[in-house]
């Protein structure tokens, strides 16, 4: 049985029609007490954010990770395995703070990285793509093919639609099955369009679908497919990018909030550049 806590290691404040949304990032530190993984590693620090994409927001790098796993009283060297979930610049940076650790990624998506779709070049980095390639030793770096049975309690299932490989960790604790969904629909309102708690904006007439997001490689079919796909394997879904999702799991446990109130979060915290250069 694994337990769950979120770490919020920034935030990223982008542009929403006229408005800008404040994005939260997030790892998860899964832990049954004597196995640590870190699903998801973060984004490089701000200023390399504003210099490579031009968007402002807090935290990231180094310093944001080791801070929030100092929280849970760890230092990056207690980490055995980083799983990330797809090699974004806000999912897959971070990892030369974890030298020894196993690195576990789909090769679908490290060719992906290196030869990414037009749409998704901005989102990939060099560095985490030779950070990957200079881990010479079995022990350092795992890539896998398909579905994975990673060990008793977490499953990883390959799903290509946000990415062609990501992949989705399901993880079993005490209370139910924990999917962390990452991109793959990274707002609950994604996967509940027509439930009024997670959306202002409920949409009934997809009563029992999904919304596909706008950022993805394969198709919108095959996106709600890959969604589909998750909800047959678990419990509860768990967004990368809601303000809403729960911090410590299973202590804390639901498959839609109660609430949509902090879902869009338009406003930057005061004192923050709008548009940076
Ligand atoms: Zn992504």
């Amino acid at each position: 049985m694994f337990e769950i806590h979120s770490l919020r290691v920034g935030e990223l404040y982008l542009p929403h029609g006229d408005r800008i949304m404040r994005d939260p990032v997030h790892c998860w530190l899964v832990t049954d007490g004597k196995t640590r993984i870190l699903v998801d590693s973060g984004m490089p620090d701000m200023p390399e954010v504003r210099r490579s994409l031009n968007v402002d927001g807090i935290g990231g790098g180094h310093a944001s990770l080791i801070e929030a796993l100092a929280l849970h009283g760890l230092a990056p060297q207690d980490i055995e395995f980083v799983i990330p979930t797809h090699l974004h610049f806000d999912h897959g940076c971070n990892l030369d703070l974890f030298p020894d650790a196993c690195v576990l990624v789909q090769r679908d998506e490290l060719f992906h990285a290196i030869d990414p779709v037009a749409t998704q070049r901005i989102y990939y980095r060099r560095d985490i793509v030779i950070e990957l390639i200079n881990r010479k030793r079995g022990s350092q770096l795992r890539l896998l093919d398909d579905d994975c049975d990673f060990m008793d309690g977490i499953k990883l299932l390959k799903l290509p639609a946000h990415t062609p490989g990501m992949h989705v960790p399901i993880i079993t604790t005490a209370r139910g099955k924990a999917a962390l969904v990452s991109d793959l629909g990274d707002h609950y309102r994604y996967w509940y369009p027509a439930d009024p708690r997670a959306s202002d904006k409920p949409m009934r007439f997809m009563t029992g679908s999904f919304l596909p997001s706008p950022i993805r490689s394969e198709g919108e079919r095959e996106f709600v497919a890959a969604m589909q796909r998750v909800i047959d394997h678990t419990d509860i879904v768990v967004p990368a990018h809601d303000f809403r999702i729960p911090k410590h799991m299973p202590e804390e446990w639901f498959a839609i909030p109660d609430s949509t109130a902090g879902d869009l979060a338009h406003v930057a915290p005061e004192g923050s550049a709008r548009t940076p250069n």
